[in-house]
């Protein structure tokens, strides 16, 4: 009923002039606020690692369920066949239309939490390498947890105002870049029905809580993991003649990876290629015979993804071939094939309808058009190579003042993943909840 003026003839049109359809929407939100603090502050109390979301997941399933979802729990099949799935999905029947996914992050991450909030994280658990770790939403998974609940329970109270089939998918291991690939491999869509549209939120460190941001097309990277494994013939420091030394060749090998993203791709192409970590060697006079490189490669389209990828593997063994190395010790360059997330990209037409929605229900001020970023999500796997048409919307979190403050002194605020990112709740909840709110009512529109 109290949506029913945003939505007749049409959203847009309702939306101008639709000063009390608005007012009902944000008294909606504002009613259900206090409880989405107390569940907010409960999750960010509760974090649980990637792939061990159980708790997490099990309060989502409950929360879905009490509103009339039929609920499908343990949702995931991963690489180990022994790791239990903690996807949780909602789906919501509602009559003849398209079907509407969004989807939430259920993971935290291993950080000591240091924001000195009274409802700080003081959880440790053991990670899979055996060691003592903290535990953290620092990455606003919370904050995307609450808002889709808060979102779930007005469109469930409110089904008279859309017709069409909306799931909500709580999605376990984002940071890991495994969950949605494991959800897939689960048959997702065979279980709970495949979308028409995928949407989701994400906290922007930098924004001004309340504002909504929007990058249409390519929006993240995709990402590889790549090793190379630079081999040598080892021997005594003050005797090179008689080795092939894999340390100069390996820090040749770094610098000439560089020159792959400035000379062999187009500057209109993002590629970033980086190397973080590099081992090689014991002692001060020994050569080694190997040297292991761990790299982070960028990049949005797949052809260049490809091209990327290959002339890598070309760069590292012609290089040791130039060394002399001989033909049986050239280096082995792998890509895994696991450790991999394909590029978000945010539909253009749906952000863009999006977008004038936005605007009309919270203000043109609010609204904002970011840029793409080269960080990574696993969300855009969830459209099926381009199949189903994804936007991922990001959400300020940040009071303005500390954005001002933070401009002027040119201090960066405490970014995703770290150990003082500290979302102000409010009112990024109720940005969050009405911008994903009116999204949906728009895409399931009587
Ligand atoms: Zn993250
Ligand atoms: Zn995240």
């Amino acid at each position: 009923m109290l949506l029913r003026s945003l939505l007749t003839a049409g959203a847009v049109v309702a939306f101008t002039g639709g000063a009390a359809a608005q007012a009902d929407l944000d008294a909606r939100i504002a009613r259900e606020m206090p409880s989405l603090l107390s569940t907010y502050k409960q999750l960010h109390q509760t974090p649980e690692l990637s792939e061990h979301e159980e708790k997490t997941s099990a309060f989502i399933a409950g929360e879905l369920r009490a509103l009339g979802f039929t609920v499908t729990e343990h949702l995931g099949r991963y690489a180990n066949p022994a790791q239990p799935g903690y996807g949780v999905a909602g789906v919501l029947k509602n009559g003849p239309g398209p079907t509407v996914l969004f989807r939430a992050e259920l993971d935290a991450l291993p950080v000591v939490e240091e924001t000195g909030l009274p409802y700080a994280s003081t959880v440790t658990t053991t990670n899979a390498d055996g060691q003592k770790v903290g535990v953290m939403h620092a990455c606003g998974h919370d904050i995307h947890m609450t808002s889709f609940i808060g979102s779930a329970r007005i469109l469930a109270a409110d089904k008279a105002e859309w017709s069409g089939t909306l799931i909500m998918l709580g999605q376990p291991a984002e940071e890991t870049g495994t969950g949605a690939a494991a959800l897939l491999r689960d048959n997702l869509y065979q279980r709970v029905g495949q979308p028409n549209y995928v949407l989701s939120v994400h906290d922007l460190s930098d924004g001004e809580a309340g504002l909504i941001g929007y990058a249409p097309g390519f929006a993240m990277a995709n990402i590889d993991a790549v090793d190379i494994t630079v081999r040598g013939v080892g021997g005594h420091g003050a005797m090179p003649d008689h080795t092939k030394d894999p340390i100069v060749l390996s820090a040749q090998i770094v610098m000439a990876l560089q020159t792959i993203v400035s000379r062999e791709i187009s500057p209109l192409d993002p590629t970033v290629i980086t190397v973080g970590s590099i081992h090689g060697g014991a002692k001060r006079n020994v050569i080694p015979d190997d040297v292991k490189m761990q790299l982070t490669v960028r990049t949005y389209k797949k052809e260049i993804r490809e091209k990327v990828l290959a002339a890598i593997a070309r760069t590292a063994k012609g290089l040791a071939d130039a060394a002399g190395v001989p033909a049986d010790r050239l280096p082995i360059v792998t890509v895994s094939a696991t450790e991999h997330n394909d590029a978000l990209y945010n539909d253009p037409a749906l952000t863009k309808r999006l977008a004038a929605v936005w605007e009309k229900a919270l203000g043109k001020d609010h609204v904002r058009q970011i840029d793409p970023q080269m960080v990574s999500e696993d969300v855009g796997a969830l459209g099926l190579d381009g199949k189903i048409p994804v936007l991922q919307f990001r959400v300020g979190v940040v009071a303005p003042e500390q954005v001002k403050a933070s401009i002027a002194s040119g201090t960066p605020l405490p970014a995703l993943h770290s150990s003082r990112f500290a979302p102000v709740p409010e009112p990024t909840l109720t940005a969050s909840i009405k911008a994903t709110t009116v999204a949906i009512l728009d895409l399931l529109r009587r």
